[in-house]
């Protein structure tokens, strides 16, 4: 990372668009002290555009920022910041799915209120997910057995290796080209930092089948609504909403809001193992929990911290949520260094105990 050393405000005068010295706090879900050496709020894709040719002139590193929702800000950021604020949807309704294009600013949950509103379904169980739409694709969002790229069609952005040869195109990537794997996708690999993304487009079906494959939903479904009524409901619309809204009321009740305990929702990514190391796993440990996955056996992390000692530990500032292993909270006053030091303290005793290497979910920046 270089960047040329100006007087900032000197700087700043040349781009109206960009402030100096912001504070990061309020722009990150965990509440973790940084400021931005510069920063900029983006509205619109010439203005994406105008800034980043400033920045690239200027060779500053970048920090792409939507909600905040799933970085750890480990210190001052040098370079500029940018927040994604691009609006705008609409959708192009065909008669067995729709279209819709979104921009990358629209929050993700309000898209799938948007999307219930239109008669358009499958985001259901993707409910009350944090941040914007533009960072679904980053780590492939999901939940209750349900992930974005069962509905990407593609990206739209602006490549940042094409920009410094002068070309400032909008490029479209493919969902197939996307790389979409379990909390992953190549914009968390090769085109880490490099690829903006300004919208997305989604397919959506105009009939509702209800995915009910986490126990949890459908127990709780049961309990409030009398046998599988989201499965048997009426009609489509009626059935879709009752599965939105007990994973609302699921995620509710199980996960600290932010804006109470900062967090960053998963601290870990849960481990896939192949079959013949669980084998052996098991026999060690016979009650460790399962779930099939693409490449092998998924294990939850969450169990993992759970029976290393972790769950309710306080260190500092910092610590394990009571209720959510798999959630580290930062109770103030605190920093992305103190946070870190907790999450390899946790890693090295999961290690110990299991042999396995647990892998962060959010993204680390700052030196
Ligand atoms: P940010 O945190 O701002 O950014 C995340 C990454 O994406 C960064 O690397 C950033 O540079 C990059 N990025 C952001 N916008 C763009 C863009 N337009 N172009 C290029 N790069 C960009 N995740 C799940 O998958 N499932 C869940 O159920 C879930 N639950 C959560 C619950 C809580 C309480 C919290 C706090 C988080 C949860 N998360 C979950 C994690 C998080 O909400 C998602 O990963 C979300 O997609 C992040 O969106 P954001 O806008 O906040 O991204
Ligand atoms: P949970 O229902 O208590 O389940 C614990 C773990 O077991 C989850 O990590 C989940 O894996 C896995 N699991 C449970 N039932 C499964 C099934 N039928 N098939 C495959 N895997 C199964 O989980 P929770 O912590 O309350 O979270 C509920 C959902 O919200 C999960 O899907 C979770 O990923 C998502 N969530 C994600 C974040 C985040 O920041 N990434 C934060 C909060 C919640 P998966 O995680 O692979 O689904």
């Amino acid at each position: 990372m270089i960047f040329v050393e100006e007087d900032a405000s000197e700087l700043a005068a040349v781009n109206p668009n960009i402030l100096d010295n912001v504070d990061l706090q309020p722009l990150n879900t965990l509440a973790l002290p940084a400021r931005a050496r510069h920063f900029a709020r983006i509205e619109t894709v010439a203005q994406l555009v105008d800034v980043l040719r400033w920045a690239g002139s200027r060779q500053l590193p970048l920090l792409v920022l939507g909600g905040g929702s799933n970085v750890i800000l480990r210190g001052d950021w040098p370079g500029l910041a940018l927040q994604i604020a691009l609006t705008g949807k609409s959708s192009e309704r065909h008669e067995d799915y729709a279209d819709v294009t979104v921009a990358a600013g629209e929050s993700w949950h309000e898209l799938v209120q948007w999307t219930l509103q239109q008669r358009l379904y499958g985001l259901e169980n993707l409910t009350l997910i944090p941040g914007t739409a533009g960072a679904a694709p980053i780590q492939n969002i999901g939940a209750y057995g349900v992930e974005l790229a069962h509905f990407l069609r593609c990206v739209r952005g602006i490549d940042l290796d094409r920009l410094a040869r002068g070309d400032a195109s909008v490029i479209e990537i493919a969902v197939e080209s996307c790389q979409l794997g379990y909390r992953d996708s190549i914009f968390k690999r090769t085109l880490r930092d490099r690829f903006i993304i300004t919208e997305l487009v989604l397919r959506l079906p105009t009939r509702f089948e209800p995915i009910l494959s986490y126990p949890a939903l459908r127990d709780y479904l049961r309990e409030h609504l009398r046998g599988e009524a989201a499965a048997n409901a009426s009609d489509d619309e009626t059935a879709a909403l009752q599965v939105e809204s007990a994973v609302r009321a699921i995620r509710r009740s199980r996960l600290p809001d932010p804006a109470q305990l900062p967090n960053a929702g998963s601290f870990f990514k849960n481990p896939v193992i192949d079959g013949a190391r669980f084998a052996l796993l098991r026999e060690a440990h016979p009650d460790i929990p399962q779930f099939p996955a693409a490449s092998g056996v998924k294990v939850p992390a969450a169990w993992l911290v759970d029976r290393c000692g972790w769950k309710g530990r306080r260190l500092g500032h910092v610590g394990v949520h009571a209720q959510q292993a798999l959630v580290l909270i930062h109770y103030g006053a605190g920093s992305g260094s103190e946070l870190l030091d907790l999450a390899a303290a946790i890693q090295a005793d999961v290690q110990a105990a299991f042999g396995i290497a647990l892998e962060l979910e959010p993204t680390v920046y700052g030196a």
